[in-house]
């Protein structure tokens, strides 16, 4: 559990503002969508979180601690992209595993955390498959497990379900929903459907040329006129 703080955040790109004095809290276990067209500036706010691109002015903060200026690594943060691919020539195990033998944790460890977070997006005994022999909806279950398997204070997700059909995309969205509730993970959820936003968050914050247009429970943004 953790809060989230981003105060004046702004990132310039030669000649554009991507993110302009973005101000923005999260709280405990609360999951806020971040929507808006193309090119709103959602995805650069999230890879600014977990240390992707760095700001050009203005602070993150998670429980308080500074973490402007820590690499991805540091981070408590966890991210999961729409296109970021598993790596194919591993196994599902692999996938997962890699960031915590980075780590240098015990080998026991790592299969039971492995395993664990296999189990919790429905995936036990998947461990030695070869990523490609999966289904979209599989596959991006394994980034979601390979996200969580460091145990992040805040969760990141880019868009994650874009690729895939409108089905698999409700059925997943209610998956994810269930999950990160289940976890109470602070969680930001970028996504350009305002379906999607209505079915997930407890706020959504509403993107405009790099701004906070707007921020509300889903219930007060969808009254509206
Ligand atoms: P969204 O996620 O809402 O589609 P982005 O954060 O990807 O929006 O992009 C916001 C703006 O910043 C866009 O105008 C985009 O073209 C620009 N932008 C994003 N990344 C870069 C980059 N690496 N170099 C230059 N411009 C970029
Ligand atoms: P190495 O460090 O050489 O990768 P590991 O003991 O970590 O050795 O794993 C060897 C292989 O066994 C992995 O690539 C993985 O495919 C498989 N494996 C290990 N533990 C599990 C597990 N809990 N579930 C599924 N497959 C596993």
């Amino acid at each position: 559990m953790a809060q989230l703080t981003i105060q004046n955040l702004r990132k310039c790109f030669a000649s554009t503002t991507a993110v302009d004095s973005v101000n923005l809290h999260v709280e405990d276990g609360e999951l806020i969508c971040l929507l808006g067209p193309s090119g709103s500036g959602k995805s650069t706010i999230l890879r600014m979180i977990g240390g992707f691109e760095h700001p050009t002015s203005g602070a993150i903060l998670i429980d308080g601690q500074d973490v402007t200026r820590l690499p991805p690594e540091r981070r408590p943060t966890g991210m999961m992209f729409q296109s970021h691919a598993l790596w194919s020539h591993m196994t599902v195990f692999g996938n997962i595993a890699f960031g915590l033998k980075l780590r240098r944790l015990p080998k026991a460890e790592i299969r039971e955390k492995v395993e664990s977070a296999l189990e919790l997006v429905g995936l036990g005994g998947y461990g030695t498959r070869m990523t490609s022999q999966l289904s979209g909806g599989q596959q991006q279950r394994v980034a979601l497990a390979r996200s969580l398997v460091l145990e992040p204070k805040i969760l990141l997700l880019d868009e994650p379900f874009a690729s895939l059909d409108q089905h698999l995309r409700e059925r997943l969205r209610e998956e994810v929903r269930d999950i990160q509730q289940r976890l109470g993970i602070t969680t930001l959820f970028v996504t350009h459907g305002q379906d999607e936003a209505l079915a997930m968050a407890d706020r959504i914050a509403v993107l405009r040329d790099g701004r906070i247009e707007q921020i509300a429970p889903a219930d007060v943004i969808y009254r509206q006129p």
